[in-house]
């Protein structure tokens, strides 16, 4: 198979063009690299009949079968490790290490969702009525993925709607939709054909899914403002929806910290993946007895990071992924020098560098209200600000429309935990970030979402119950 070539979308089986094309960037050299296929409406209406006529037969399969199939994928990804790796680096521009964590991490999903088990509920078997809910598919499931992790975040969703008995149709981003349609290309066969079906295409794409008639639910992740514009278009037919949205994650830097020990973790919060994910730190709250130390270790750190091109050796922070990103972060970063911020590092972007590159950006204490703080910036840009209180610091961290994530960070577990049990925000983590797993539920609080990914809660959002009740005979 070649990964570097021939884009084609995965439509009932087979491997299709586009209607159109449209084109792709290496957002480390500005280079095209690629020509993507751009699904027209009538490709969008045969994906849906395709999934809606492999429904029944894809259904009836046991789940355990499903599984299996999923189990399968799982090893033609990690079979593939070294092209799929490659082919995201040229087009999200993480380091190699890390597209190639991103791969297997795909695969660990896979396997892991396969071998949940669908849960039956017995409510009720006594002499007059056996009871029992069971959980059945939705029908056909339209899947919206962002571009920060787009084959992790394709995957978390492909996995728990075929495991769950439903038809699919996927839509990767069209700033980074390659690595996601050669992993289709390359598993298409196992699964009957229809069941999966991954098309790409521009603006136009998600409006025209998330209006179409033929879904039953849309799994879309995403940012907070196009969230709420898939909800709305969702309504018209209810359709079933799951949000991951935006975050604006504090992290809560207690007194008590090594900050030796933990600098290196918290400045990795805030800039892995170039500060583009949804539980990246947003905000780092710092207790004033520390603050000034910190801060100093922090753009310390800093200088010691490798930023280029995530296809070099030795590369730890790429360039962000693509052009409207980029000029969104930049704007953030002028606006915060306009109003006379102080900056600890970075703050100086060189356009004229090719590539879509923001130097690492670490702001001294603006206030509370600065757009730098306010807004998910999305882009290795850390406003630090400086507390004195914990009733004080909680209430600033959850001063936010946001409530994705945290982290509170400190020596005393107990305090620690009592802070995190305060944040108003769907998972807090304690002295780290960003460890998920399948079996952990994560949901958006407030404008960060609704539903669940990931765990049983998470599977059943692919689902609808059904409660069976069985009269049984009265005994002669
Ligand atoms: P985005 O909302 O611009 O796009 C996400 C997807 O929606 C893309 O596939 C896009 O083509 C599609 N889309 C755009 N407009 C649409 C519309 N009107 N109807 C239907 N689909 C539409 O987000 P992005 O810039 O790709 O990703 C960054 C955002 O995603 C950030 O806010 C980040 O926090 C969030 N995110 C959230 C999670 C999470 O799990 N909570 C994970 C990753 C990213």
């Amino acid at each position: 198979m070649d990964f570097c070539n021939d884009y084609r979308m995965t439509l009932n089986g087979t491997l299709v063009a586009g209607a159109a094309s449209f084109d792709v960037f290496n957002p480390a050299t500005g280079a095209r690299i690629a020509s993507a296929p751009d699904c027209n409406r009538d490709q969008l209406d045969a994906a849906v009949a395709a999934a809606r006529a492999s429904l029944p037969g894809w259904r009836a399969i046991p789940e355990m079968a499903r599984g299996a199939m999923l189990k399968q994928a799982a090893a033609a990804l990690s079979q593939n490790v070294d092209p799929l790796m490659r082919l995201l680096t040229s087009e999200q521009g993480k380091p190699l290490q890390q597209a190639k964590a991103e791969v297997l991490g795909s695969a660990f999903w896979l396997n892991a969702i396969a071998d949940m088990e669908i849960p039956v509920t017995l409510n009720e078997d006594t002499d007059q009525r056996r009871s029992e809910t069971r959980h059945v598919p939705l029908g056909v499931v339209a899947g919206i993925s962002p571009w920060n992790f787009p084959l992790t975040l394709a995957f978390w969703k492909i996995a728990p709607a075929l495991k769950t008995g439903n038809t699919m149709v996927l839509k990767p981003s069209p700033h980074a939709p390659l690595t996601v349609l050669k992993a289709a290309e390359l598993i298409h066969g196992l699964f009957p054909p229809g069941v999966l079906n991954v098309i790409s295409g521009g603006d136009n794409l998600g409006p025209w899914m998330t209006s179409h008639p033929g879904f039953d639910k849309v799994s879309f992740t995403g940012s907070t403002a196009t969230g709420k514009r898939v909800m709305q278009s969702a309504a018209a037919d209810l359709k079933r929806v799951t949000l991951e949205l935006g975050g604006n994650d504090a992290a809560i830097v207690l007194p008590d910290v090594d900050i030796d020990a933990v600098v290196a973790d918290l400045f990795w919060a805030a800039f892995r993946n170039s500060g583009q994910i949804c539980i990246a730190t947003k905000r780092m709250y710092i207790h004033a007895d520390i603050y000034d130390r910190v801060a100093a270790a922090l753009a310390e750190f800093a200088k010691s990071v490798k930023v280029g091109d995530g296809a070099h050796q030795g590369t730890e922070m790429g360039p962000i992924q693509n052009r409207l990103q980029y000029d969104r972060v930049v704007d953030l970063i002028e606006d915060a020098k306009s109003r006379g911020y102080r900056f600890l590092t970075g703050g100086d972007v060189d356009g004229s560098r090719p590539g879509n590159f923001v130097p690492i950006t670490i702001i001294d204490n603006p206030p509370e209200d600065a757009r730098v703080v306010r807004e998910e910036a999305f882009g290795p840009v850390l406003p630090l600000l400086k507390f004195d209180s914990i009733d004080e610091v909680v209430a600033r961290a959850n001063a936010s429309e946001y409530g994705l994530a945290g982290s509170v960070w400190s020596s005393d577990l107990a305090l620690a935990a009592d802070v995190a049990s305060r944040l108003e925000t769907g998972t807090v983590w304690i002295n780290e970030t960003a460890y998920m797993t399948p079996h952990q539920a994560f949901a958006g609080h407030k404008h960060s979402g609704i539903g669940v990914e990931n765990s049983l809660d998470g599977l059943l959002e692919y689902t609808v119950p059904q409660t069976i009740t069985i009269k049984k005979p009265v005994a002669a």
